[in-house]
């Protein structure tokens, strides 16, 4: 089997082993008027012209993590790739959800991106109250599981990704790297 091949399998199986393990969950309020915090860059350029947004937190679960942390011992190659693959298998539960959620729904914001500040993860707790679906959040602004997002999603206002109006572009280790924070 070429390299590639085996890489291919390798992603399927961690696929197939995710699909049976994750407990995903989401938890959100929606607001017409932003709070506070998002008053300001860059959340505020996202939110232009939007008419309500939902404030949400998602997760896989614990069973993610201690699939991770058992490969990280046994098999390091495939604890890298599932790592990678519960990202992403995260990411399009959580658009699959985000599409009940109603119509004209930009894409997730989530905090991090953009230059945000990671400790605006406090104030996203203190409103959607994610420990109800077994999120918490460590002292150092690090959500457990670890396979876990917060974020926003802004309506009405068809906003769309891009590095034009972020605060850090200029100095964005993303860009740097030919990256960006968001796919
Ligand atoms: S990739 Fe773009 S949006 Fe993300 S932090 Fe860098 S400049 Fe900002």
């Amino acid at each position: 089997m070429q390299k590639s091949e085996q890489t291919d399998a390798l992603i399927a199986q961690c696929l197939d082993e995710l699909k049976g393990i994750a407990h995903f969950r989401y938890t959100y309020k929606y607001s017409e008027t932003a709070p506070e915090f998002l008053k300001s860059a860059p959340y505020a350029e996202y939110l232009k012209g939007s008419s309500g947004l939902f404030i949400a937190v998602m997760t896989l679960g614990a069973e993610a993590d201690a699939k991770i942390k058992l490969y990280s011992r046994t098999d390091a190659a495939k604890a890298i790739v599932f790592d990678a693959c519960a990202s992403a298998y995260l990411e399009y539960l959580s658009d699959e959800y985000e599409n009940g959620l109603g119509d004209n729904l930009s894409y997730r914001f989530c905090v991090g991106y953009g230059g945000s500040d990671i400790a605006d993860l406090r104030y996203i707790f203190d409103i959607v109250k994610p420990e109800k679906i077994g999120v918490t959040l460590t002292s150092a602004n690090y959500m457990l599981p670890s396979k876990s997002m917060a974020g926003i999603v802004a309506v009405g206002n068809g906003a769309e990704k891009s590095c034009k109006n972020c605060v850090i572009a200029t100095h964005c280790e993303y860009l740097k790297r030919g990256e960006k924070c968001y796919r």
